[in-house]
């Protein structure tokens, strides 16, 4: 197969003017001798929070890009890939989901897909609430996700607020960024010591969990305390083209409802989850399925 040098596989071409000014370059090593770079077509937010770097800038075949601390967090290309995964497996399979706790996520991408559910509230509570304004600027979908009326936003700590809170929820979601700085404390087994608690009965929670190539033995060791704390806890998969490995991994834990099993009606207007995808993410490749035995 011949491929064209200029334009593969219709992406939409580069700014083909010629510019003395080389695009500014971002790259995020997702190992130490890998990764995955954009060229800035232009910046658009540089700064710096108490908790980490953030950085928004648009680039031709993604769109906006979200970076914080140097990781792609998100970027209009491909965030649908994330966020219908880590959502609609947990709300689809609850039979009447009414309060959703979503722990980090401060891009808006899982309030939004929530939102796509008859819910009656849903509570978002991320720890840097300048992510949140950036993110309110540069990403269309969150100023409408928080201003319809249903959508609850806590700036906090999620780990303390689950300590605090006398609140019970239907479905809690965990979008952490990966185990460093504030966010380690999501990756623990006290952390889901508190997830349970705060869970009502019949409850279910769902939290990323990582790149299915490089984090197999973070696999194991979560896999290990959540089997012990939850009668249904099981890992499923689901690409992000912009993730390390592109193949990312999630966790379904419940006590009372089973991830494969009757679901609710599929929200409209999804573009990659949909009942068949729900049953196949919870197929396990051998790599993963022999770690977690
Ligand atoms: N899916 C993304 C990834 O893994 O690349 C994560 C995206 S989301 C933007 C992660 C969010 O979690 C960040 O905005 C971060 O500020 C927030 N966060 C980190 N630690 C937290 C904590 N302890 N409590 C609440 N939010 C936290």
């Amino acid at each position: 197969m011949t491929r064209s040098p200029a334009v593969p596989y219709n992406l939409p071409a580069m700014n083909n003017r010629p510019s003395r000014r080389r695009p500014r370059e971002f790259r995020e090593d997702q190992t130490p001798t890998s990764g995955i770079f954009f060229k800035a077509r232009r910046s658009l937010y540089r700064g710096r929070s108490r908790f980490q770097r953030i950085d928004v800038f648009e680039n031709d075949a993604f769109g906006r890009v979200l970076f914080l601390d140097g990781l792609v967090q998100t970027t209009d290309k491909d965030e649908f890939f994330y966020h219908e995964m880590l959502v609609h497996p947990a709300l689809l399979r609850h039979p009447r989901p009414r309060r959703v706790l979503i722990i980090g996520g401060g891009d808006g991408g899982d309030l939004r897909e929530v939102l796509r559910h008859p819910v009656e509230k849903a509570t978002l509570v991320e720890i840097d609430g300048r992510v949140v304004e950036v993110c309110k600027d540069y990403f269309g979908w969150l100023r409408p996700a928080l201003g319809g009326g249903r959508a609850e936003l806590v700036i906090d700590d999620g780990n303390a607020f689950l300590e605090k809170t006398r609140d019970r929820f239907d479905v809690i979601l965990i979008d952490s960024s990966d185990p460093v700085g504030p966010s380690t404390v999501l990756h623990q087994k006290a952390f889901y010591q508190r997830v349970k608690r705060c869970l009502s009965p019949g409850g279910i929670a769902a939290a990323q969990a990582g790149a299915l190539l490089f984090h197999l033995d973070s696999h194991r060791r979560k896999n290990a305390f959540l089997r012990k704390l939850f009668r249904h806890a099981r890992f499923y998969i689901g690409p992000v083209p912009t993730y390390p490995g592109g193949m990312w991994c999630y966790i379904y834990c419940s006590d009372r409802i089973p991830p494969l099993g009757r679901l609710r009606r599929t929200p409209a207007g999804l573009r990659y989850y949909n009942p068949a995808v729900h049953k196949a993410a919870f197929a396990l490749p051998n790599l993963l399925a022999e770690k977690l035995r």
